[in-house]
Order: structure tokens, then sequence, then C-alpha cells
């Protein structure tokens, strides 16, 4: 089932998730729900904290050329980082808003899988970002407290552009004045 997501503003997302004790049906559902939820929004990874369950789990996609494989982790930890990737970060509890971030290009990340066996899963650039990126939400970071300086940007579709879109500058304070409007709309539908 394909859940609300969660904005920033929302306490959850800025609090230290629990560990994932027991495997089962409830965690089951919730990747699914998280997978669909993920899906729907076009999303490369997604934390549960993100729809409002506060526990350590991501799941995260990787594209494998024409099919895509998603990875679920449970008590994700990041072992291993090298090498630095430059890059507009965006979150989908942030949407349209995007920064500058810089990351590690390959890490090694660990945690449980479903099944309950251990993980590894070595990854670089797009996967790797995402692990580093989602593994943060289950700690209550944002991609906006790792942001270079002036460099948080609104995307905006513009048909006018090549690319279709365009970067305007944004600010924390209206970033968080439209997120706030968001939240609202959510809860009171
Ligand atoms: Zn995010």
């Amino acid at each position: 089932m394909k859940r609300e997501m969660f904005f920033c503003g929302d306490p959850v997302l800025r609090k230290k998730a629990k560990r994932v004790r027991e495997i089962d049906d409830s965690i089951r559902a919730l990747f699914e729900d998280m997978k669909e939820t993920m899906d729907d929004a076009n999303g490369v990874g997604l934390a549960a904290p993100q729809i409002g369950e506060p526990i350590r789990m991501i799941c995260v996609r990787e594209d494998l050329g024409e099919e895509h494989e998603v990875h679920c982790l449970l008590n994700p930890v990041l072992v291993e980082g090298s090498g630095k990737q430059e890059g507009m970060e965006g979150c989908l509890s942030l949407p349209t808003l995007y920064a500058l971030v810089i990351r590690s290009e390959k890490v090694l990340a660990q945690g449980t899988g479903l099944d309950g066996n251990a993980v590894q899963i070595e990854a670089e650039g797009l996967l790797a970002r995402a692990l580093q990126h989602e593994i943060d939400h289950l700690n209550g970071v944002l991609f906006i407290d790792r942001a270079e300086a002036d460099t948080l940007s609104w995307m905006v579709p513009d048909k006018s552009d090549e690319d279709g879109f365009r970067w305007d500058p944004a600010t924390f304070e209206e970033a968080q004045e439209r997120f706030n409007r968001l939240r609202e709309a959510r809860d009171s539908r």
C-alpha cells in the first residue's frame, strides 16, 4: 500500500530511529509499502521514517540496465567510504528542493536482509549516494544539513531549457514554509 510521505518539519524525520530486533510480518509488510511508495514517487531510495516509521530500515533502487532491483537493508551501517562525488541531491521528504552535496564515491554498506541474513552492498556513484543519504535519515540527518553553502535550489520545470528544468535559488526559510504547507495539506485530507 502506498503511504503518505512525511515532509521536512515532521518530527519523525529528526529522530534517531530504533533498531529492528525481529523480522516479522509487520516488517515484511512495511517493506512492500516502502517499495510501492518509493516507486510511485520515482525515488531511488526511501527510509522508514519518511513514511512515519521511526525504525532502522531503508530501501534503495539499483538500476541494472533495463531492469532494476530494490534492496532492503535492516539496521544498515556504512563500513567503508572512499573517493568523492559532487552532485545535486534531493529527497522525497523535501520535494523539488536540491543542493550540492559532497559524498563518498564508493561505499560498503552492511545490514540484515528481510530473510534475516547478513547483506553487504558494494556501491558507487548514484547507488552509493543513495545509501549514504538513506542511512543519514535513520540518524535524523537530512541532505540540507550537508549541503554546500548557497547551493540550495528549486528544480523548476522549464520547457525552454534543453534539460526541461531550471534551477531557481532557494532559502531554508522559504523551503520550510513550502513544506509546512505540504504537511498541512496532507493532514487536512
Ligand atoms: Zn531522503
